[in-house]
């Protein structure tokens, strides 16, 4: 029995697809369906059934080529199990079933099916279909594979988000230059001129309605200049340029023109840079102006070396070239290798003479020495190194100074009468003189001269008479005296002399030698020659001498003895 009915089976197969063979040339309803299979292979779809249970029963052969899996890889499963749920989403799905469970017609409902290749986006369409005796029998429709668009569109999604939260204003103007799309901060920086950055708004109709608005600053002057400007600017898109608003924000624009003819517009908001760079322009400005005040040269160095600001009179305290070194590669260095060069580090290589002053620059220790330029300027130089690196350098032109300071110092040692060193001179180099005689134990004698009668003189020929004979006095002793001798004027007509390596012998031949020299000496007078003696006392070094000074008192002292002894006489102590 059961064989039997095996064969009567196999029997029925064989016959059925004789029959299918047969079958392009069949019925009705063959044609019809060989015309549908047509129409679906000539678009991008295909046709599908389903059973009254929603499962799937026919597709058209298309969706092989079309979605990439074969008809029979869908039978027998819902839509629901083949799509996925997270797409559309939860919300479509229960809507779409539950349509399905209305029997109701659907259209463009739109999800992603999850086979063994992957996720494909499908559209499809149905229509419930009805068995003769009025059963609902299942849905037929037609569906697409959508992948491409759907994926296109949600990549434009993505990118309008991105765009959306960009930090930088953001706008799209297509190529007949109306607004595409703009972001957050693009209309929150127009929120005056709102209803102008809609889209299909014209670049010309937002900068006019912007301009009415007053929302650039710099265009208020010159509204049509500065409109045909921006205008030119955004049609011709270059660099990136600054824009003032009227909030007080700096934007910088940047103009793009795609390929398709639209133009980017990507403005970032520079406020902040913008008053950085402001205040430290208002800082540099200061300081420029503080460095010229300055009336010395100052230089200052980055951690590098590199000149980083400097004044005018750097150059000139330095005697330098100005132009030749500011327009070099490295300002710092040439300036270096320009004093090197001169000779002003000394003598040797230049290479190595300015490594060893870079050395000093990065030292942590300040500096502070006089120095005389190869010019003969003196200069004052303050080196100190910066807190974060770097060095600072002054330059004082000190020259003046020191001329000064020389010539003060010799006014305040040189009587002027006789520009022979004064009293306070003498006594200095008299107690150096007497400590080395005393170290080396030589012989050192002291001579106090006094003019005889000097009043006289001054009574009877006048007192321009009298400096004239103190003129000529100190000139003859100067004379008469070794180079290794020292004489001063210790009072008005009172001179004292040192004698270094010399004892009371020779001490008292050189002081007769002065006492005859003198004696010869004429100083002329309106009506007649004058002549004039001198009384000296002399007194050599001593071991109970402590200092020069008690020298000169004992030589004074034979002074004394000199001048109650008759005058014009010699008295040399022993
Ligand atoms: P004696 O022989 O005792 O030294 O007598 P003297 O007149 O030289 O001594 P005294 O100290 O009494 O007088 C010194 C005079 O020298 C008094 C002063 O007018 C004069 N005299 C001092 N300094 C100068 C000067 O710079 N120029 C002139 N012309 N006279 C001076
Ligand atoms: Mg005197
Ligand atoms: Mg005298």
């Amino acid at each position: 029995m059961c064989g039997e009915l095996a064969r009567l089976r196999r029997r029925i197969r064989e016959l059925e697809s004789a029959l299918a063979e047969r079958a392009p040339a069949a019925g009705v309803s063959d044609a019809g369906d060989r015309r549908m299979q047509d129409f679906a292979a000539t678009g991008r779809g295909w046709f599908w059934e389903t059973d009254a249970e929603l499962r799937f029963t026919y597709m058209s052969d298309s969706v092989l080529d079309v979605s990439g899996l074969p008809p029979e890889w869908h039978y027998g499963k819902t839509r629901a199990e083949i799509g996925s749920p997270a797409s559309p989403g939860a919300e479509e799905w229960t809507a779409h079933l539950a349509a399905l469970d209305r029997r109701e017609p659907f259209n463009d409902f739109v999800y992603a099916r999850e086979g063994p290749d992957g996720t494909r986006w499908l559209r499809t369409s149905g229509l419930p279909f009805y068995d003769p005796t009025g059963d609902f029998a299942g849905y037929r429709g037609t569906a697409t594979d959508v992948t491409a668009e759907i994926l296109a569109q949600n990549h434009s999604q993505q990118l309008v988000a991105a765009i959306e939260t960009l930090d930088e204003l953001f706008a799209l103007w297509d190529p007949d230059d109306r607004l595409l799309v703009c972001n957050r901060r693009f209309r929150e920086l127009n929120t005056d001129v709102a209803e102008t950055i809609a889209p299909g708004t014209t670049f010309a109709d937002y900068l006019r309605a912007g301009i009415a608005a007053d929302l650039f600053p710099d265009a208020v002057a010159d509204p049509d200049g500065w409109f045909a400007d921006r205008m030119a600017r955004h049609r011709d898109p270059g660099v990136p340029f600054e824009q003032r608003r009227r909030d007080g924000r700096w934007l910088q624009i940047s103009e793009q023109r795609l390929p398709n003819g639209s133009i980017a517009t990507i403005s970032a908001d520079i406020t902040d840079r913008k008053r950085t760079e402001q205040e430290l322009r208002r800082q540099h400005d200061i300081l420029s102006t503080a460095l010229d005040t300055i009336p010395d040269g100052v230089q200052v160095l980055d951690r590098d070396l590199k000149l980083a600001a400097w004044n005018d009179h750097l150059f000139e305290v330095l005697k330098l070239d100005r132009d030749a070194i500011l327009s070099a590669d490295d300002p710092g260095k040439a300036f270096r290798y320009a004093l090197a060069g001169r000779g002003e580090y000394g003598p040797g290589d230049a290479d190595a003479l300015v490594a060893s002053r870079e050395a000093i620059a990065r030292s942590p220790e300040p500096v502070q020495y006089e120095r005389q330029l190869v010019t003969g300027n003196w200069i004052e130089c303050r080196g100190n190194p910066l807190a974060g690196g770097g060095y600072l350098a002054i330059y004082r032109d000190i020259d003046e100074a020191k001329k000064m300071y020389a010539r003060l110092e010799f006014l305040a040692s040189v009587d002027p009468l006789t520009e022979l060193p004064n009293r306070r001179c003498f006594l200095e180099a008299a107690e150096t003189e007497f400590m080395r005689a005393r170290r080396h134990g030589r012989a050192l004698s002291f001579l106090i001269l006094d003019i005889d009668h000097f009043k006289s003189i001054n009574d009877r020929f006048g007192h321009a008479v009298g400096d004239e004979a103190l003129r000529r006095v100190a000139r003859r002793c100067r004379r008469t005296l070794r180079r290794s001798d020292h004489i001063g004027r210790i009072g008005g007509e009172e001179f004292a002399i040192m004698l270094p390596e010399t004892g009371a012998d020779l001490g008292y031949r050189a002081a007769e030698r002065l006492r005859l020299a003198l004696a010869k000496l004429e100083i002329p007078t309106e009506d007649e020659t004058l002549w004039l003696t001198v009384s000296i006392g002399g007194m050599t070094v001593a071991p109970d001498h402590d200092t020069a000074e008690q020298v000169m008192a004992d030589a004074d002292a034979a002074l004394y003895d000199a001048k109650n002894g008759g005058r014009n006489r010699v008295v040399f102590r022993r």
